[in-house]
């Protein structure tokens, strides 16, 4: 999927000033109706991929008027991107879906709610969004988890990522390939010791890292709503990261890797974490307790998005776990960004579906590894919705190759 400022239409634009081309590049096969999760919740064509790209492409060329219900198929989409690794025409659909949801924006036929568009708001200045989670951090450290998607972790307080890796570099001097690591506005206000784990997982496998102190979020958040403000982050970005001197900028979530990769454009590579890693001659941890069983999940934003083939085999092995692929691991858990809080109730049949094995599932510990924060928040609501019944934690994979993970 790429998406540049041009493809993106003002405010000003109609659905209309879609390029005609990209609507016309669906020959109607079918074959991504059964990878496209609402479709198989619903089994209605309107919701599946082909139906929502015919009903945007007859709105284009004026053979029916805005409708609702063109609004409400085009608001049921997860973003999941499946289709377009089922899709033997090449469809863009990603970067069709993105023009849409702009357009329906912009047009008032869609408006994200409030708490979103705060959000969204707030993330365009990393340090007012640190501030904003710090009672959320604080919560998280005390181990008290307010909300279905909270999931434990003892995040730092008050150091960033920033001054974490000053720290260490200093500490240990690796001498080794240098890369500038992406921290996320979510990731960094409320997930920091994600980072954290990524730092200490580079440094041990003598990677250079580097934090630009310049760089603001990647543009997810906003493309995902359909919001305005993507261009002016994409630039902050494209200046913050642009003229580094690094091997790979690296990010440990597969959604804002897939949204700077599209900003940097080639011009500085910008490679998942754990891909970068399984490219290295990496530290195995040794585990005494046998009886744990990981269950991997595959992001739909890294397999689909970035089309990386998974999560390499040789990072996992250096877990020390034993480890297996989760069933239906390519399929979407019903995170997709935001749509579990636009359609939580979608998100939540979704997940059901997915989640169900780990009732069943073989280990002691059990533990649900993935590699996107915004995918843990989903997989973590399977326990706190009660979907799953047993215990499980849910972790990221760098966390479980940390020198000073359990
Ligand atoms: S992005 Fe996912 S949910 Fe949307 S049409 Fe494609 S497969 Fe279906
Ligand atoms: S697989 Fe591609 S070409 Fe075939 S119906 Fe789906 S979007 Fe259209």
């Amino acid at each position: 999927m790429t998406t540049s400022n041009s493809n993106r239409p003002t405010a000003a634009q109609s659905c209309h000033s879609m390029d005609p081309d990209l609507l016309a590049s669906c020959v109607h096969c079918g074959f991504c109706l059964e990878v496209c999760p609402t479709y198989k919740l619903t089994g209605d064509e309107n919701n599946s991929p082909r139906g929502r790209l015919r009903l945007w492409r007859e709105e284009a060329d004026g053979r029916i008027p805005q409708d609702p219900w063109t609004d409400h198929y085009t608001s049921e989409c997860v973003g999941c991107l499946a289709c377009e690794s089922a899709c033997p025409a090449n469809v863009p659909y990603g970067q069709i879906f993105e023009q849409v949801k702009h357009q329906h924006v912009a047009q008032k036929r869609s408006r994200p709610p409030i708490s979103l568009r705060f959000a969204a708001g707030l993330a365009r200045h990393q340090s007012l969004f640190n501030l904003a989670m710090l009672p959320a951090r604080l919560l998280r450290k005390a181990g008290i988890l307010p909300h279905r998607f909270l999931f434990k972790g003892e995040p730092a307080a008050f150091q960033s990522t920033q001054a974490y890796v000053s720290h260490l570099m200093q500490v240990h001097r690796p001498t080794g390939p240098r890369v500038a690591l992406l921290t996320g506005c979510l990731m960094e206000s409320l997930f920091r010791e994600i980072n954290f784990a990524t730092v200490r997982v580079l440094i041990e496998n003598n990677i250079q890292v580097i934090v630009p102190p310049d760089q603001g979020c990647c543009g997810a958040f906003q493309e995902h709503t359909g919001m305005d403000g993507v261009d002016q982050l994409q630039e902050q970005n494209r200046i913050a990261f642009g003229k580094l001197d690094v091997d790979a900028i690296v990010s440990n979530s597969s959604g804002c890797g897939l949204a700077l990769g599209k900003t940097m454009k080639g011009a500085v590579p910008v490679r998942d974490v754990l891909g970068y890693l399984g490219e290295q001659k990496l530290v195995t941890r040794t585990r005494m307790d046998q009886a744990a069983r990981v269950y991997v999940d595959l992001p739909c934003h890294l397999v689909h998005g970035q089309k990386a083939a998974g999560i390499p085999a040789n990072v996992l092995d250096a877990t020390g776990y034993q480890w297996e692929l989760a069933p239906q691991a390519r399929d979407c858990c019903g995170s997709g960004g935001v749509y579990n809080i636009q359609k939580p109730e979608n998100a939540q049949q979704i997940l059901a579906r997915k989640s169900a094995f780990l009732n069943e599932a073989v280990g002691t510990p059990v533990i649900l590894a993935t590699s996107n924060h915004v995918c843990m928040m989903q997989w973590n609501s399977a326990r706190s919705t009660g979907l799953v019944k047993r215990p499980y934690e849910v972790r990221h994979v760098i966390q479980l190759l940390d020198p000073l993970g359990s």
